[in-house]
């Protein structure tokens, strides 16, 4: 489905815009005539991954960290708040500057965009459901987050960034908008982000085992990205206030997930089953009916496709070299 685009954006500011999603959703607001200032502190992006942009003459980029207060040059009229560490290798190395992008860096987000009469997008997670009692997830559910876990870094972050963005809203009047996105991959993922599809497609590459974590029957539902970002963008050209889940119901466990890329890249890897991380999620899907009925968005992209596109990205970029985020 192509993003509406929405005439009234003539510049938006997308924090942590050289990361994996913030990067595709720069691509996406300029194809469609959006200037782009994008504000990233490489603390998990790299300015690499917007390097097809740097050329473009509607692209800006600045090295910023969002929790500390900063200004731009040119008032925006749309601020898409994505900056934040999003992998469990990145947020548990990085705990304190991941609750400080949910809470100052939200905080300083909303702020731009109330002094520029922007619309403001939180970019929230599932993991607000925690390790969910309801299946599948509905907006309506409040989750079941362990606060002191280690994943709480996470997981607390967004949901204490979901209420600033609504409290920010009912006492100034900012026009925000939540939204939930759920386990997206694709392209321009770190093959070392701990992240299941980009292990495992880089395991399976390089003829290592496939590390499953518990029995492997965890299940996910993942979104191809272009599916995500134009989620994202139609939940900002509505006008709607959310919490609006943004994912694919096409669930898989883990087992199957990892099966199915040593199918596609045809290799010999074998399937190794490892500790399962505390807390970890048994399930996770979301209820897309909001969505689908708001905003007429759904994902379109086949699990397989999602998945040969991803597997060409890596072969093509040898596998993925970085590998900042090694556990
Ligand atoms: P990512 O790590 O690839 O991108 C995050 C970006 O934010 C990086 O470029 C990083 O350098 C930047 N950043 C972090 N802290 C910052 C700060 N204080 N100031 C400026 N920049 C900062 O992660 P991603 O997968 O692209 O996720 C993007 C957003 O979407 C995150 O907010 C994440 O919580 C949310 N999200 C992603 C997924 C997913 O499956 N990818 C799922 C749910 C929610």
């Amino acid at each position: 489905m192509a993003p509406l685009p929405d005439p009234r954006w003539r510049h938006a500011v997308v924090t942590g815009g050289a990361g994996f999603v913030g990067s595709h959703l720069c691509a996406a607001l300029l194809a469609q005539g959006t200037d782009v200032t994008c504000l990233d502190d490489f603390s998990t992006g790299l300015p690499d991954n917007t390097a097809d942009l740097h050329d473009h003459p509607g692209f800006t980029l600045r090295r910023v960290d969002v929790s500390r207060p900063f200004t731009v040059d040119r008032p925006p009229d749309l601020v898409l708040h994505l900056a934040s560490p999003a992998s469990p290798a990145d947020y548990l190395r990085l705990p304190l500057h991941t609750l400080d992008a949910g809470s100052l860096g939200t905080r300083n987000a909303l702020e731009l965009a109330r002094r520029s009469g922007a619309r403001f997008v939180l970019a929230s997670t599932s993991e607000v459901y925690g390790d969910p009692h309801e299946h599948p997830q509905s907006e309506a559910y409040w989750g079941n987050v362990n606060p002191v876990g280690p994943r709480s870094v996470y997981d607390e972050a967004k949901r204490f960034g979901e209420a600033l963005t609504t409290a920010h809203s009912a006492a100034h009047g900012t026009d925000t908008c939540i939204v939930r996105l759920f386990n997206t991959y694709g392209p321009g993922m770190r093959g070392h982000d701990g992240r299941a599809v980009p292990t495992f497609v880089r395991q399976a590459l390089d003829g290592e085992p496939l590390t499953v974590t518990g029995d492997g029957r965890q299940s996910r539902s993942l979104c191809y990205v272009d599916d995500t970002v134009a989620g994202i963008l139609a939940a900002a050209a509505h006008g709607m206030r959310g919490p609006v889940n943004i994912g694919n119901p096409d669930e898989i466990t883990m087992l199957d997930l990892a099966r199915r890329i040593i199918e596609l890249t045809g290799s010999a890897s074998q399937i190794r089953f490892i500790a399962r991380p505390v807390d970890d999620p048994a399930v996770r899907c979301p209820d897309i009916t909001l969505a689908r009925g708001k905003l007429q968005w759904e994902p379109r992209t086949d699990m397989a496709d999602g998945l040969r596109r991803t597997i060409a990205w890596f072969r093509a970029r040898n596998n993925s070299p970085d590998r900042r985020s090694a556990p």
